[in-house]
């Protein structure tokens, strides 16, 4: 059975693990409505930060901002703009970091983007953009140094890459221009990211990689999703779905499980901070935090 006990042994680890949610923008009045609800019961938990995604191509940009902007103005949380390069020029992405520096945003989370003909295609630049991600993060803190930029990283490789010397020589790149942090695609088998993890170490790269956990409550749905971006998805997890297709609470039970022994090892390893895709839904990251200790803050100071 995996062990969800939140560890308390070892005199230097850590209480807690420290955690942040992804969101994406809205397209709907409804899922407008489920997303506040899902940052209404996941906010008491207090996270370093939230970050809100940006769609393809930039398809999301005024849903985006709108996003974080009602974040700004409604709670206390940190937000955290994703921002790519693709479809726009240099000036037009620039006027958007203006346009959130404005607003009091003090992070971004910068991306290249995948290819605007979708995934597995080539990917073009737009002529007068920002070509690369590390150029990308390099604008950005020159226009405001006091914007924190986050960057993604990759424990199975980014597809692209023509090796893990090449995608660590962009990580690498990406901290050289000013990255604070890196996040990483979602994984399932926590070997990759630990072997990353000391890749990323040997090359005296010091930056936290943060892992990017995503509960996986519609299996088949996400197992697709994620292969194409170069996830491997374990057979053991697979089997852990087997014959639930049409019994969505079994398949939650499971994923928030699932989820929750991943990060309990990782803590186990020493990794004290975590990124959630919740897929905007509460549920599953509510009950991995509990499993894991955490608590809603009014909770904590009532008690
Ligand atoms: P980079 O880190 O710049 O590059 C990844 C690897 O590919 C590097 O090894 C690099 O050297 C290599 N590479 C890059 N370009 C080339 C090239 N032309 N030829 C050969 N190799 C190349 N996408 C969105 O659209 N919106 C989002 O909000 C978003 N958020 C994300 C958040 C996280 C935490 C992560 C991990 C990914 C996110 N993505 C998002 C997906 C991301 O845009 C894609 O994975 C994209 O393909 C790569 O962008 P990047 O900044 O990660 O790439």
């Amino acid at each position: 059975m995996t062990d969800v006990t939140p560890p308390t042994d070892g005199p230097r680890a850590p209480k807690l693990p420290k955690i942040s949610f992804e969101f994406f923008p809205p397209k709907t009045e409804e899922m407008e409505r489920n997303l506040w609800d899902t940052i209404k019961r996941l906010a008491p938990l207090d996270p370093n930060f939230v970050s809100v995604t940006y769609g393809a191509g930039g398809s999301t940009r005024e849903r985006t901002h709108a996003t974080i902007v009602r974040m700004l103005r409604e709670t206390d949380l940190l937000p955290a703009a994703h921002l790519t390069c693709v479809g726009a020029s240099r000036t037009e992405i620039d006027e958007v970091v203006d346009r959130y520096h404005d607003a009091g945003v003090r992070h971004v989370v910068a991306l290249r983007g995948d290819p605007a003909s979708g995934i597995g295609t080539p990917f073009v630049a737009h002529p007068d953009g920002y070509q690369t991600s590390p150029e990308l993060v390099a604008g950005i803190k020159k226009r405001h140094g006091d914007i924190e930029v986050s960057v993604s990283a990759y424990p199975e490789k980014h597809p692209e890459a023509r090796d893990f010397d090449a995608d660590i020589d962009t990580l690498q790149a990406k901290v050289d221009a000013g990255a604070a942090r890196a996040i990483t695609q979602v994984f399932f088998d926590n070997e990759f990211y630990l072997r990353y993890l000391d890749r990323v170490r040997a090359r005296n790269i010091e930056i936290p990689i943060v892992p990017g956990i995503m509960p996986m409550h519609n299996f088949k749905q996400a197992r697709n999703f994620v292969t194409r971006t170069g996830t491997t998805v374990p057979d053991w997890l697979a089997q852990k779905f087997d014959g639930l297709d049409n019994d969505a609470d079994t398949r939650k039970l499971v994923a928030a499980t699932v989820a929750a022994g991943q990060v309990q090892k990782l803590f186990k390893h020493g990794v004290d901070t975590f990124h959630f895709y919740t897929m905007n839904r509460a549920d599953l990251v509510f009950t991995i935090c509990h499993l894991l200790g955490i608590r809603p803050k009014a909770t904590q100071e009532a008690a």
